[in-house]
């Protein structure tokens, strides 16, 4: 899903994947055979298996490179929820969205959810592109907050939200969380 961070992916790196197919065949992609994106792979939608990456890296001096960990980890430490279990960013930062109206924990946060609840899942009062699990939270109650956010981000700023966090099916299928209509019994 080349992930990354300080607008930053992994793909950066990648020379060369190396992946076994269905049927055991062994396929070798360079990058751009990799049809990295924001969030994407071309592994995402095909069903190999990843068996090896080469990567190429920067010489760099250790103590540089340590000192820059520590200031992007106190950065990420500040502004994440890190104490209390949630599902990562719940959605992705669309490019066309962001030179429009900011990322979507700021629009999120315009909106007035920070805080908000459905059940036992709640919009981080820390960062609202974060959904928490106060205690008891069941997926249904994660995905009615996910359609909420989508819904009121869509009527005010006329930018529908992707979600980054997926669901998985009962058949084994998994989709962005804001496609997802459960059955609320
Ligand atoms: C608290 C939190 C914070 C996060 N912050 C960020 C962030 O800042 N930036 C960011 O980019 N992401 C972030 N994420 C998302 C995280 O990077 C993704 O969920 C990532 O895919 C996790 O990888 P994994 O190997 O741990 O998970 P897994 O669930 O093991 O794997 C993820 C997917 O890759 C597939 N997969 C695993 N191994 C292989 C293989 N060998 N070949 C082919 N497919 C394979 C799995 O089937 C699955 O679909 C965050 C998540 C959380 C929970």
């Amino acid at each position: 899903m080349n992930g990354g961070s300080q607008r930053k992916g992994i793909a950066a790196n990648v020379c060369e994947v190396r992946s076994v197919g269905g049927s055991g065949h062994t396929i070798s992609r360079d990058v751009d055979e990799c049809e990295f994106g924001y969030r994407k792979s071309v592994f995402q939608t095909n069903d190999e298996i990843i068996t090896s990456v080469r990567m190429r890296f920067q010489p760099r001096h250790r103590a540089e490179i340590h000192s820059e960990m520590l200031t992007i980890l106190t950065d990420r430490s500040s502004k994440f929820p890190r104490k209390q279990p949630n599902c990562g960013s719940v959605f992705k930062s669309n490019p066309t969205m962001y030179a429009d109206v900011g990322p979507p924990g700021a629009v999120i946060e315009r909106l007035g959810f920070k805080g908000k609840r459905i059940g036992g899942a709640m919009v981080s009062p820390q960062h609202a592109n974060f959904i928490v699990n106060t205690g008891n939270a069941r997926a249904r109650d994660v995905l009615a907050l996910i359609a909420e956010i989508d819904e009121a981000t869509r009527s005010s700023t006329g930018h529908r939200l992707d979600a980054e966090v997926g669901f998985v099916s009962t058949d084994g299928r998994i989709v962005p969380a804001n496609t997802v209509q459960l059955e609320m019994p």
